[in-house]
């Protein structure tokens, strides 16, 4: 599959190789299990604000849909490939698997910088590049949240342009919308909320204790943010944070709600005050209890992995870490990984319960929200720690084998048409 080559590609295909040989899936099975169903790249013109044309490149990948319709997040972000998107759809997969939700991954992407554009610009991108995958998706096909990039007013305009489409109002073409449009209460706050959970969780399983912890986020974005301010309820003190253009770092505790507000106020993190800047490389080798990568993949490598200092690794962003750097983590017997697909499950679980509640047009309040959420985490947070415990193997290879094997008997049962 040359289409899809790709460094990120390579890596979630690598990971899939060495599951499948601790698996022993067999050979001819393996490709089928592995490579994605549908793939979908769109050019996408759109006039800009000064009058000139130009073209994006847009893709969606949707990689099985054996267990149902296939669900996941959509990007805009300069760096977006079609292979990036299929390691990203692939990764989905696993983690709907592994939390039991009935959907085969997806991943969509539109190589753009949407900080740079104005909101009438990625109104016309967003509506022009749904327009285009009208064909490949629904709510019964495949269905859209926010990622990297995108957010709940995305989401709303890919719903609204559906639904013109369709003549009749579609809720559930996506989820992550806001909650005035059909979206669900809690699902904004879920990726993050759902992090501090499992962190919580893990503190158990390496005697830390949270309210005498540290703990450093890279990315404050969506989830990077909610995961601080979780982890400062829990009595984490935050002691490094940042986004793309830097960090921030105050040995003594951040003040997250005061961040919240000076974000929310400037749109950067720069210039916080009470706190020294620092790098993006330094940020992820501070000494804390808690590491939570919340920005993008491909950050702890065979360069960096043997100098990190942390003891929960909590991989909140999607693909943080290389299988370099795992080959090194694994020696690192003092890190407990919350590896992605478990640890930033809390978005897609909460996608669900938002398109089942579409489906039903009967909503529910956030406490409801936030229950059934931790209930699904915790038993899949048990499941890969006594797998991993018992197969006395790393808590991602754990968490992949538990994944990887429910698509394969899914597959199995099915059988294989004609
Ligand atoms: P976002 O766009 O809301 O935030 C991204 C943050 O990362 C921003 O603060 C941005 O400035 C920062 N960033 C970007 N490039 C960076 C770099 N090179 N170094 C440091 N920081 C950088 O995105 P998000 O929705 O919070 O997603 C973050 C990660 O979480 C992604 O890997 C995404 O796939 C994953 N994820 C998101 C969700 C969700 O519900 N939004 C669910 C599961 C996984």
């Amino acid at each position: 599959m040359e289409l899809y080559d790709q460094p990120t590609f390579r890596m979630a295909c690598q990971q899939f190789d060495v599951v499948a040989d601790y698996l022993q899936i067999p050979l001819a099975e393996r490709d089928r299990i592995k490579y994605p169903k549908r793939s979908m790249a769109v050019a996408l013109p759109i006039h800009l604000d000064d009058g000139s044309t130009r073209v994006f490149a847009g893709y969606r990948v949707q990689h099985h849909l054996t267990l149902g319709p296939t669900k996941g997040g959509l990007r805009y972000h300069p760096d977006v490939t079609l292979g990036e998107v299929a390691a990203l759809a692939m990764w989905m997969s696993w983690k709907c698997a592994l939390t039991g939700l009935p959907y085969g991954g997806a991943k969509g992407g539109v190589a753009c910088e949407p900080g740079k554009m104005t909101r009438k610009e990625l109104e016309r991108l967003t509506r022009r590049y749904t327009q285009e995958m009208i064909p490949f998706i629904g709510p019964q096909v495949d269905v859209m949240a926010p990622d990297l990039g995108t957010n709940e007013q995305v989401m709303a305009w890919i719903m609204d342009t559906y639904s013109v489409h369709a003549g009749y109002t579609v809720p559930s073409i996506v989820t992550g919308k806001p909650v005035g449009l059909g979206g669900s209460l809690g699902r904004r706050e879920a990726t993050g909320r759902g992090v501090g959970y499992l962190v919580n969780r893990a503190s158990d399983n390496t005697s830390l204790v949270m309210g005498n912890a540290t703990a450093v986020v890279q990315g404050y974005g969506n989830v990077g943010s909610i995961a601080a301010l979780s982890l400062a309820r829990y009595g984490v003190k935050v002691i490094g944070v940042s986004d793309v253009q830097g960090g921030l770092y105050n040995p003594k505790g951040l003040d997250i709600w005061a961040i919240e507000k000076y974000q929310a106020e400037n749109k950067t993190l720069q210039g916080f005050p009470e706190a020294e800047p620092i790098s993006n490389e330094e940020l992820l080798l501070l000494p804390c209890d808690i590491l939570v990568p919340a920005a993008l993949e491909r950050q702890i490598t065979a360069a960096n992995a043997g100098k990190i200092q942390c003891r929960i690794l909590a991989e909140a962003a999607n693909g943080p870490t290389t299988p370099e750097a795992d080959e090194i983590l694994n020696q690192r017997e003092e890190i407990f990984i919350i590896p992605d697909v478990l640890c930033n499950a809390g978005g897609v679980i909460v996608s669900y319960f938002e398109w089942v509640q579409d489906l039903q047009s009967f909503f529910w309040g956030e406490t409801e929200v936030t229950d059934k959420l931790f209930r699904i985490l915790e038993a899949a947070f048990m499941q890969t720690v006594n797998m991993a415990k018992k197969q006395k193997i790393p808590m991602r290879m754990a968490a992949l084998s538990l994944g990887i094997k429910r698509v394969q008997e899914a597959k199995k049962m099915r059988g294989l048409f004609p």
